[in-house]
């Protein structure tokens, strides 16, 4: 008997660099819930305060899972669908090797995190994400010593990835990889242009630093499985049974075009070779991921192999409600509308796909239309770049106005009241 869950094996915790305090391991299995996952990776595995963070709190539950302790939990939402079950975590960590190229692992056990904290070289409590003096093959090495599951991290983007150090996988491991993190500005239709990497599965993820619901879970994996624990999620992975990949519109990710990282204006590739790389504004300009993917492609269009699953184009609800009632999306405001949303029609995905449009049209109508665009793909966006996300633009002329630095989110001043 196998069944399909819903996991997002990518997050960071509140010891990682630029991550929310909020981000400790109840408060992460509580925003999962609701977000309708099932298996969410710990993140920072191999930091000291983090393992104990997670010895702290959870107990193991099943090999190489974890359940929130029972007087840890937080009340999610009384209200809510009682089909969301209890998230399990399982530790994954994400390494930083010698050339700036970042590494996910999912691991068996604690003990193996023990381990290989033992075995990486470099200040490992500075942050959750450790930048080790240590090739990719290196890396590979201990991870495949101690059981784990091993691929490059948001595989294309221009700062950290594999592929923004090489022209191909094995340049970086001595063998292959055992999944490859596509990243939010890339979906399988751009990566499968890439002969090597079609024996590979994708994994769709959300690299959450924040609990917020338009970040966990923002990209996340149906997988078939046989029970969920480590050895079933191993084999799964391993066996291909990845049923679908769920993720952005690689529009809506920070890296999609080529554009400058200070100013973020989006700078055609050519335009930017001639300036050197250079923006008048003295920043730099970085490759985006749909060029790089241009480079590097052996087909014109995607060769999807046999076994790659359907990718699916999903938004962060909580943002399309932010965007098309003028509020931040961290507002009570937001956050009751997006809980409504939940409790009438299951989760986020139901909202997105499947809710008929003349409920949603009577619960909200401002949202009725918009998320109709978005199902006959008529939704317009202003492509990301830089290091700036993309943009849902609701009118043409909205466009223009986008281009201002982006808002910084106030995440801590409403966080406890949204968790109590
Ligand atoms: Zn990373
Ligand atoms: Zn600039």
């Amino acid at each position: 008997m196998s069944m399909i869950i819903r996991a997002d094996l990518h997050i960071h915790g509140r010891y990682s660099m630029a991550t929310s305090k909020k981000m400790v391991p109840e408060v992460i299995a509580a925003q999962a819930q609701l977000k309708g996952l099932h298996l969410v990776g710990t993140g920072d595995a191999f930091h000291k305060g983090w393992l104990k963070l997670i010895e702290d709190s959870t107990e193991e539950v099943a090999d190489g899972v974890y359940s929130i302790k029972e007087d840890k939990r937080l009340e999610t939402d009384p209200d809510l669908p009682s089909t969301n079950q209890k998230p399990l975590l399982i530790l994954t960590g994400e390494v930083e090797d010698v050339k700036r190229v970042h590494h996910l692992l999912i691991l068996p056990s604690l003990e193996a995190a023990h381990q290989i904290r033992g075995k990486l070289r470099g200040n490992l409590e500075s942050d959750g994400r450790p930048k080790v003096r240590m090739s990719g093959r290196e890396i590979q090495e201990i991870a495949h010593e101690n059981g784990c599951l091993m691929g490059p991290s948001h595989a294309f983007t221009p700062w950290t990835s594999l592929y923004k150090e090489y022209d191909s996988i094995y340049e970086c491991y001595s063998y292959k990889p055992d999944f490859l993190e596509l990243g939010l500005s890339a979906d399988s239709d751009m990566a499968d242009r890439i002969e090597e990497l079609n024996n590979i599965p994708f994994l769709t993820n959300s690299d959450a630093h924040s609990p917020w619901p338009h970040r966990l879970g923002r990209e996340f994996n149906e997988i078939e499985i046989n029970r969920i624990d480590y050895p079933s999620l191993e084999d799964a992975i391993k066996d291909l049974k990845i049923k679908s990949n769920y993720g952005f519109d690689p529009r809506m990710g920070k890296y999609y075009l080529t554009a400058c990282t200070k100013c973020y204006q989006l700078i055609p590739v050519k335009k930017a070779l001639e300036m050197k790389m250079k923006c008048p504004c003295g920043g730099t300009i970085k490759k985006g991921v749909d060029y790089r993917i241009e480079e590097l492609a052996t087909w014109d269009q995607p060769h999807h192999p046999p076994h790659r699953p359907p990718y699916i184009h999903i938004l962060p609800l909580a943002e399309v409600i932010s965007l098309v009632h003028g509020k931040g999306v961290t507002t009570v405001f937001v956050q009751k509308i997006w809980r409504k949303m939940l409790q009438l029609f299951g989760d986020e995905i139901s909202v997105l796909i499947n809710a008929p449009l003349e409920e949603l049209q009577e619960l909200d109508p401002k949202m009725a239309p918009v998320i109709r665009s978005f199902r006959d793909g008529t939704l317009k966006m202003q492509p990301g770049g830089g290091g700036r996300y993309g943009k849902l633009v609701l009118e043409p002329e909205k466009a223009e106005a986008n281009t201002q630095s982006p808002s910084r989110s106030t995440e801590t001043n409403t966080l406890d009241e949204y968790f109590k």
